[in-house]
Protein backbone atom coordinates (compact mmCIF):
# COMPACT_ATOMS: atom_id res chain seq x y z
CA UNK A 1 0.00 0.00 0.00
CA UNK A 2 1.55 3.22 -0.93
CA UNK A 3 -0.57 5.59 1.74
CA UNK A 4 2.17 3.88 4.27
CA UNK A 5 4.10 6.02 6.53
CA UNK A 6 6.12 5.58 9.81
CA UNK A 7 7.15 7.36 13.39
CA UNK A 8 10.09 8.46 11.45
CA UNK A 9 8.07 11.38 10.07
CA UNK A 10 7.11 12.69 13.34
CA UNK A 11 6.59 16.27 14.00
CA UNK A 12 6.17 18.59 17.27
CA UNK A 13 3.79 21.73 16.31
CA UNK A 14 0.03 21.68 14.27
CA UNK A 15 1.18 24.51 11.79
CA UNK A 16 0.66 25.84 8.64
CA UNK A 17 4.35 25.53 8.10
CA UNK A 18 5.43 22.12 8.30
CA UNK A 19 6.13 20.03 5.36
CA UNK A 20 3.97 17.51 4.83
CA UNK A 21 5.09 13.95 3.92
CA UNK A 22 2.69 12.05 2.36
CA UNK A 23 0.04 13.68 0.35
CA UNK A 24 -3.76 11.10 0.11
CA UNK A 25 -7.01 11.63 -1.70
CA UNK A 26 -10.04 11.83 0.90
CA UNK A 27 -11.60 8.39 1.51
CA UNK A 28 -8.39 6.41 0.92
CA UNK A 29 -7.02 4.57 3.74
CA UNK A 30 -3.85 5.23 5.70
CA UNK A 31 -1.72 3.02 7.24
CA UNK A 32 0.84 4.83 9.96
CA UNK A 33 2.97 4.15 12.69
CA UNK A 34 3.12 6.05 15.89
CA UNK A 35 6.26 7.03 18.64
CA UNK A 36 5.44 6.85 22.37
CA UNK A 37 4.98 10.48 23.84
CA UNK A 38 8.68 10.04 25.13
CA UNK A 39 9.65 9.15 21.42
CA UNK A 40 10.82 5.57 22.89
CA UNK A 41 13.63 7.41 25.06
CA UNK A 42 12.18 5.51 28.53
CA UNK A 43 12.89 1.73 27.68
CA UNK A 44 13.78 0.42 30.82
CA UNK A 45 12.77 1.54 34.33
CA UNK A 46 16.70 3.01 34.47
CA UNK A 47 15.68 5.74 32.10
CA UNK A 48 14.12 8.81 33.96
CA UNK A 49 13.32 12.53 33.12
CA UNK A 50 16.77 13.28 33.97
CA UNK A 51 17.88 12.12 30.78
CA UNK A 52 15.21 12.81 28.86
CA UNK A 53 15.61 15.43 25.22
CA UNK A 54 12.25 17.35 25.58
CA UNK A 55 12.46 18.23 22.06
CA UNK A 56 11.77 15.09 20.62
CA UNK A 57 9.01 14.55 22.99
CA UNK A 58 4.92 14.63 21.93
CA UNK A 59 5.78 13.69 18.19
CA UNK A 60 3.20 12.99 16.02
CA UNK A 61 3.55 11.22 12.52
CA UNK A 62 3.10 13.20 9.72
CA UNK A 63 1.50 15.77 8.54
CA UNK A 64 -0.61 14.23 6.05
CA UNK A 65 -2.02 16.79 3.26
CA UNK A 66 -5.81 15.27 2.31
CA UNK A 67 -6.34 16.50 -1.07
CA UNK A 68 -8.99 18.93 -1.95
CA UNK A 69 -9.66 19.87 1.51
CA UNK A 70 -10.18 23.57 2.38
CA UNK A 71 -10.38 25.96 5.17
CA UNK A 72 -14.06 25.67 6.63
CA UNK A 73 -14.03 22.30 5.53
CA UNK A 74 -15.43 19.25 7.93
CA UNK A 75 -13.22 16.58 8.20
CA UNK A 76 -14.02 13.37 9.24
CA UNK A 77 -11.24 10.88 10.64
CA UNK A 78 -12.56 7.12 10.37
CA UNK A 79 -10.43 5.24 12.91
CA UNK A 80 -10.06 1.52 11.90
CA UNK A 81 -7.58 0.61 13.85
CA UNK A 82 -5.91 1.93 16.95
CA UNK A 83 -3.18 -1.03 17.81
CA UNK A 84 -0.54 -0.55 20.68
CA UNK A 85 2.44 -2.56 19.34
CA UNK A 86 5.76 -3.29 21.88
CA UNK A 87 5.60 -2.98 25.38
CA UNK A 88 4.17 0.67 27.66
CA UNK A 89 5.83 3.15 29.69
CA UNK A 90 4.47 5.44 32.70
CA UNK A 91 6.19 7.75 34.73
CA UNK A 92 5.40 9.56 38.06
CA UNK A 93 7.28 12.56 38.90
CA UNK A 94 7.47 14.31 42.15
CA UNK A 95 5.52 18.15 41.40
CA UNK A 96 3.84 16.86 37.73
CA UNK A 97 0.90 16.31 36.86
CA UNK A 98 -2.07 16.31 39.42
CA UNK A 99 -0.46 13.51 41.73
CA UNK A 100 2.27 15.31 41.55
CA UNK A 101 2.57 17.01 45.12
CA UNK A 102 2.23 13.76 46.80
CA UNK A 103 5.18 12.18 45.01
CA UNK A 104 8.30 12.19 46.71
CA UNK A 105 10.71 10.12 44.35
CA UNK A 106 10.49 9.81 40.10
CA UNK A 107 9.63 6.08 39.15
CA UNK A 108 9.45 5.00 35.42
CA UNK A 109 7.33 1.90 35.00
CA UNK A 110 7.58 -0.58 31.65
CA UNK A 111 4.01 -2.21 31.40
CA UNK A 112 4.03 -5.08 29.34
CA UNK A 113 1.05 -5.44 26.19
CA UNK A 114 0.38 -8.97 26.83
CA UNK A 115 -2.72 -10.02 23.52
CA UNK A 116 -5.12 -7.20 24.21
CA UNK A 117 -4.23 -6.40 28.04
CA UNK A 118 -1.49 -4.68 29.53
CA UNK A 119 0.46 -5.90 32.56
CA UNK A 120 1.17 -2.97 35.48
CA UNK A 121 3.90 -4.86 37.65
CA UNK A 122 3.16 -7.94 37.41
CA UNK A 123 -0.03 -7.29 39.00
CA UNK A 124 -2.50 -5.81 37.71
CA UNK A 125 -4.34 -6.78 34.40
CA UNK A 126 -5.84 -4.01 32.35
CA UNK A 127 -8.05 -4.46 29.37
CA UNK A 128 -6.21 -2.46 27.04
CA UNK A 129 -8.39 0.32 24.95
CA UNK A 130 -5.92 1.56 22.40
CA UNK A 131 -6.29 5.49 21.79
CA UNK A 132 -4.60 8.48 20.64
CA UNK A 133 -3.76 11.13 22.85
CA UNK A 134 -2.65 13.55 20.02
CA UNK A 135 -4.80 13.73 16.79
CA UNK A 136 -5.12 16.68 14.49
CA UNK A 137 -4.74 19.62 11.74
CA UNK A 138 -2.94 22.98 11.40
CA UNK A 139 -4.11 26.01 12.95
CA UNK A 140 -4.78 29.19 10.24
CA UNK A 141 -1.80 30.49 11.59
CA UNK A 142 1.31 30.09 14.07
CA UNK A 143 1.74 26.77 15.68
CA UNK A 144 0.19 24.85 18.79
CA UNK A 145 3.06 22.16 20.19
CA UNK A 146 1.80 19.01 20.11
CA UNK A 147 1.84 19.19 24.23
CA UNK A 148 -1.36 21.08 23.84
CA UNK A 149 -4.96 20.83 22.81
CA UNK A 150 -7.17 23.37 21.38
CA UNK A 151 -9.52 23.86 18.81
CA UNK A 152 -7.61 22.15 16.07
CA UNK A 153 -7.92 18.70 18.54
CA UNK A 154 -4.10 18.36 19.45
CA UNK A 155 -3.46 16.33 22.96
CA UNK A 156 -6.94 15.82 23.95
CA UNK A 157 -5.94 12.64 25.56
CA UNK A 158 -9.59 11.65 25.00
CA UNK A 159 -10.21 7.68 25.40
CA UNK A 160 -12.74 7.63 22.97
CA UNK A 161 -10.58 8.51 20.26
CA UNK A 162 -9.68 4.36 19.67
CA UNK A 163 -10.46 2.00 17.48
CA UNK A 164 -13.88 2.16 15.45
CA UNK A 165 -14.64 5.68 16.55
CA UNK A 166 -14.88 8.77 14.23
CA UNK A 167 -13.47 11.93 15.00
CA UNK A 168 -14.52 15.32 13.30
CA UNK A 169 -12.42 18.07 13.13
CA UNK A 170 -12.75 21.93 11.47
CA UNK A 171 -9.86 22.49 8.72
CA UNK A 172 -8.29 25.61 9.04
CA UNK A 173 -5.28 25.19 6.09
CA UNK A 174 -5.33 24.08 2.73
CA UNK A 175 -4.94 20.32 2.93
CA UNK A 176 -5.33 19.98 6.84
CA UNK A 177 -2.01 19.27 7.35
CA UNK A 178 -3.25 15.88 9.70
CA UNK A 179 -1.27 14.10 12.10
CA UNK A 180 -1.20 11.85 15.25
CA UNK A 181 0.55 10.28 18.47
CA UNK A 182 0.74 9.87 21.56
CA UNK A 183 -0.83 6.38 21.89
CA UNK A 184 -1.82 5.28 25.06
CA UNK A 185 -2.45 1.29 25.77
CA UNK A 186 -4.88 2.05 28.31
CA UNK A 187 -5.88 4.87 30.25
CA UNK A 188 -8.30 6.33 32.61
CA UNK A 189 -10.16 9.50 32.89
CA UNK A 190 -8.10 12.51 33.50
CA UNK A 191 -4.80 11.26 32.88
CA UNK A 192 -3.86 12.33 36.14
CA UNK A 193 -0.34 10.94 36.61
CA UNK A 194 0.27 12.86 33.36
CA UNK A 195 0.51 9.97 31.22
CA UNK A 196 -1.54 6.91 30.08
CA UNK A 197 0.39 3.57 29.32
CA UNK A 198 2.64 5.68 26.72
CA UNK A 199 3.02 3.41 23.77
CA UNK A 200 4.42 3.01 20.54
CA UNK A 201 1.60 1.91 17.86
CA UNK A 202 0.07 1.65 14.82
CA UNK A 203 -3.12 3.26 12.98
CA UNK A 204 -5.21 2.52 9.96
CA UNK A 205 -7.64 5.69 9.34
CA UNK A 206 -9.19 7.35 6.35
CA UNK A 207 -9.96 11.02 5.88
CA UNK A 208 -12.61 12.41 4.37
CA UNK A 209 -14.65 15.88 3.59
CA UNK A 210 -18.33 15.33 5.23
CA UNK A 211 -21.01 17.67 4.70
CA UNK A 212 -23.07 18.45 8.37
CA UNK A 213 -22.91 21.99 8.57
CA UNK A 214 -23.13 23.65 12.01
CA UNK A 215 -20.95 20.75 13.71
CA UNK A 216 -19.27 21.55 16.53
CA UNK A 217 -15.84 20.59 16.59
CA UNK A 218 -13.91 18.39 18.00
CA UNK A 219 -16.82 16.05 17.55
CA UNK A 220 -16.59 12.51 18.25
CA UNK A 221 -19.11 9.58 17.42
CA UNK A 222 -19.10 5.82 17.97
CA UNK A 223 -21.31 2.73 17.65
CA UNK A 224 -22.93 4.63 21.13
CA UNK A 225 -22.48 8.00 21.23
CA UNK A 226 -21.24 11.16 19.99
CA UNK A 227 -19.29 13.93 22.26
CA UNK A 228 -17.89 16.81 21.67
CA UNK A 229 -14.76 17.96 23.15
CA UNK A 230 -13.66 20.81 24.75
CA UNK A 231 -10.37 22.47 26.01
CA UNK A 232 -9.70 25.66 28.17
CA UNK A 233 -7.19 27.41 30.96
CA UNK A 234 -9.89 25.98 33.69
CA UNK A 235 -12.16 22.87 34.01
CA UNK A 236 -14.92 25.86 34.39
CA UNK A 237 -14.43 27.13 31.06
CA UNK A 238 -14.03 23.87 29.82
CA UNK A 239 -16.82 22.27 30.62
CA UNK A 240 -18.87 25.50 29.73
CA UNK A 241 -17.66 25.34 26.67
CA UNK A 242 -18.40 21.94 26.11
CA UNK A 243 -22.46 21.80 27.51
CA UNK A 244 -22.64 24.81 24.95
CA UNK A 245 -20.85 22.90 21.91
CA UNK A 246 -23.80 19.87 22.87
CA UNK A 247 -26.45 22.07 23.20
CA UNK A 248 -25.88 23.91 19.68
CA UNK A 249 -25.42 20.73 18.01
CA UNK A 250 -28.32 19.30 19.39
CA UNK A 251 -30.61 22.01 18.35
CA UNK A 252 -29.20 23.10 14.88
CA UNK A 253 -27.85 19.78 13.96
CA UNK A 254 -29.98 17.44 15.35
CA UNK A 255 -33.23 19.53 15.59
CA UNK A 256 -34.21 19.27 19.04
CA UNK A 257 -35.98 22.10 20.29
CA UNK A 258 -34.33 24.42 23.15
CA UNK A 259 -35.58 23.06 26.21
CA UNK A 260 -35.67 19.55 25.23
CA UNK A 261 -31.90 19.37 24.02
CA UNK A 262 -31.45 20.73 27.70
CA UNK A 263 -33.35 18.76 29.66
CA UNK A 264 -32.28 15.91 28.17
CA UNK A 265 -28.40 16.92 28.40
CA UNK A 266 -28.93 16.99 31.69
CA UNK A 267 -30.99 13.36 32.14
CA UNK A 268 -28.93 11.32 29.85
CA UNK A 269 -25.74 13.33 28.62
CA UNK A 270 -22.64 13.06 30.73
CA UNK A 271 -19.69 15.33 31.40
CA UNK A 272 -16.58 13.56 31.60
CA UNK A 273 -12.57 14.77 32.41
CA UNK A 274 -10.57 13.80 29.24
CA UNK A 275 -7.08 15.25 30.90
CA UNK A 276 -6.52 17.70 33.45
CA UNK A 277 -2.57 17.49 33.27
CA UNK A 278 -1.73 19.55 29.85
CA UNK A 279 -1.51 23.32 29.32
CA UNK A 280 -4.69 23.50 28.84
CA UNK A 281 -7.47 21.49 30.53
CA UNK A 282 -9.41 18.92 28.09
CA UNK A 283 -13.63 17.83 28.86
CA UNK A 284 -16.36 16.25 27.18
CA UNK A 285 -19.90 15.93 26.93
CA UNK A 286 -21.18 12.54 26.01
CA UNK A 287 -24.55 12.10 24.54
CA UNK A 288 -26.67 8.84 23.05
CA UNK A 289 -27.27 7.83 19.45
CA UNK A 290 -30.61 6.06 20.98
CA UNK A 291 -31.64 9.49 21.83
CA UNK A 292 -31.08 11.26 18.64
CA UNK A 293 -32.64 8.36 17.25
CA UNK A 294 -35.74 9.25 18.78
CA UNK A 295 -35.96 12.69 17.57
CA UNK A 296 -35.22 11.34 14.03
CA UNK A 297 -31.75 11.96 14.09
CA UNK A 298 -28.55 9.89 12.66
CA UNK A 299 -24.92 10.82 11.91
CA UNK A 300 -23.99 10.19 8.34
CA UNK A 301 -23.42 6.82 7.37
CA1 LIG B 1 -1.13 13.24 25.78
ZN1 LIG C 1 0.54 10.21 26.10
Amino acid sequence: MSNEITRDTAFFAFSPDVEPVLHVKQGEEVKLTTHDCFSGQLKTTADTLETLDWSITNPATGPIYIEGTKPGDLLRIDLHEVKATGSSVMIAVPNVGALGHLITSEETAILENRGDMVVFKDKVVVKQNAMLGVIGVAPAAGEVHNSTPGTHGGNMDCTLITSGSRLYLSVAVEGALFGCGDMHAAMGDGEVVVCGAETPGEVRLTPQVVDLAGLPTPFIENDELVAVIASAESLDDAYKLALDMMHEFLTKVAGLPVNDAAMLMSLVGDLKFCQVVDPLLTVRFEFPKSVLADYGFSMPA
